[in-house]
């Protein structure tokens, strides 16, 4: 590779060959973006020498941090061992045997299959094409339609953006392919307080929409349900707590399968190892990435429960022509592997749950007492604050959707935390091992974003 280029070069040429994911390419300035050049921890640099703390473990995976060796060493072992082999025709190697082994232990106790891939978005393309072909081989192959909800995120491929609910994707390529129904998300802050239900009415209600939606179409034709336990890219959404236990009911009362997509849920972020596990469902499929890895190689794949194993196990079954050439790929279960035996040697998922977890939650509910936040959420390591123009009247919204969240988002870069917008929310989820004094750090430059924005809307009439 290259040394000693130009920060300015660099940007230069990002912006002559490099098409980036969700950008606007034509309002994407040379200088307005960063190049990343290391990490530790929870720590970025850029090259333009500026220390940046990484608030979104990268995209919602480095759950382990930055910079660990150890993975490194794994994956160098393994590429030198067999860099790469393909698990079709009658194929295995030690790396993905044994990772599956160490995911079934962790999963929940009726799961104990994995199917891979790259991604979380060709997970849910898996997930897509089993089950129908789970319906198919029990002589139901009328029962295809999959229930998913609005601004719920799967993924960006053709099947991830279609059971997906944002609206903006499935404006682009036509989209959502047929046989995918969007029902009303269990969002309380954004759609729950007009209704004049309270929350726990609320989340029954957007619970039922669920058995509404079965109903209305005729439980013979729907295969299944695909929720995020959180959703996360729509703004951590955390449900209200009448919400699951509600869902769990129905889905026992009815025949279809139950996907939970625990692409960000998953590996420790809510302070158990699955979202599954925190909210007590029962889940038939169990799409996973990010967290896996902690990104330090693409991986992701299905975990599946023993009812769907068994029926891809039956004789009238045959094959399922279903795989990608990097299924299973060594070098990243290799990663993996050294990323599951450091969370479990550091005791991640309990320090969630007890110590870091609970440390990050307090300081997160005092920003919310901020005059521009409306509500701060946080479970686990993964939190939002709703930005609202008077704290004395929660109803009101800022005009102009976004732009109130970018401004904050912009104050955040520049005071030295990666922190995201959605909507007018800024949202957090940082790695797993940070100490106590990061977790103050965080906050401490999360206030001052706040404080600037206050200043920033107020100098511009905003507020
Ligand atoms: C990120 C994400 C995906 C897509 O994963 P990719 O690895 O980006 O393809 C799917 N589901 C959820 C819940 C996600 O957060």
């Amino acid at each position: 590779m290259r040394v000693n280029v130009s920060s300015h070069d660099l940007k230069v040429s990002d912006h002559a060959h490099h098409f980036h994911p969700f950008t606007d390419h034509g309002a994407l300035g040379v200088d307005e973006r960063r190049v990343i050049s290391r990490a530790d921890g929870v720590w970025l640099w850029d090259t333009d020498g500026n220390r940046i703390m990484d608030g979104m473990a990268g995209l919602w995976c480095v759950n382990v941090g930055h910079g660990r060796n150890e993975i490194v060493e794994a994956v160098r072992a393994q590429m030198s061992e067999l860099a790469y082999y393909n698990t079709f025709f009658k194929t295995s190697h030690p790396p993905v045997i044994e990772l599956s082994e160490k995911i079934a232990e962790i999963a929940p106790d009726h799961m104990n299959m994995v199917v891979y891939g790259s991604s979380g978005s060709d997970a849910n393309d898996t997930v897509f094409r089993m089950v129908r072909t789970y319906w198919d081989v029990m002589g139901k192959p009328e029962k295809k339609v999959i229930i998913s909800r609005k601004n719920a995120y799967h993924g960006s491929t053709v099947a991830g953006a279609s059971l997906g609910g944002m609206g903006g994707m499935h404006g682009q390529g036509g989209l959502p392919v047929p046989g995918i129904h969007h029902i009303d998300q269990p969002y309380w802050f954004g759609e729950g307080m007009k209704t004049g239900m309270s929350e726990e009415e609320f989340g029954i209600w957007a619970a039922r929409e669920l058995d509404r939606a079965i109903e209305e179409m005729g439980e013979d034709k729907i295969a299944a349900f695909i929720a995020e336990p959180i959703q996360g890219a729509g703004g951590v959404i955390v449900p209200p707590a009448s919400y699951w236990p509600e869902v769990k009911k129905i889905l026992e009362a009815r025949d279809i399968l139950f996907v939970s997509d625990e692409v960000i849920c998953g590996f420790g972020r809510t302070g158990e190892w699955f979202g599954a596990d925190y909210y007590g469902t029962k889940p038939d499929f169990m799409p996973i990435a990010k967290g896996l890895t902690s990104g330090y190689l693409p991986l992701g794949g299905v975990i599946i429960s023993d009812r769907v194993k068994e029926v891809f196990h039956r004789s009238e079954a045959g094959e399922f022509y279903h795989g990608y050439t990097y299924s299973g790929h060594p070098a990243a279960c290799a990663a993996a592997l050294a990323n599951l035996e450091i969370m479990k040697r550091e005791n991640l998922v309990g320090r969630v749950k007890n110590d870091i977890g609970p440390f990050m939650q307090k300081l997160w509910a005092e920003l919310g007492e901020h005059d521009l936040v409306g509500e701060a959420r946080m479970v686990g390591l993964v939190g939002a604050l709703e930005l609202v123009p008077q704290k004395s009247d929660l109803s009101r919204r800022f005009d102009n959707v976004g732009r109130v969240g970018t401004i904050a988002r912009d104050h955040s870069f520049k005071n030295g935390l990666v922190m995201r917008a959605v909507r007018d929310s800024l949202i957090i989820s940082p790695p797993l091992v940070m100490s106590e004094e990061e977790a103050s750090e965080m906050a401490a430059t999360a206030k001052k974003t706040l404080d600037d924005t206050w200043k920033t809307l107020k100098a511009d009439g905003l507020v």
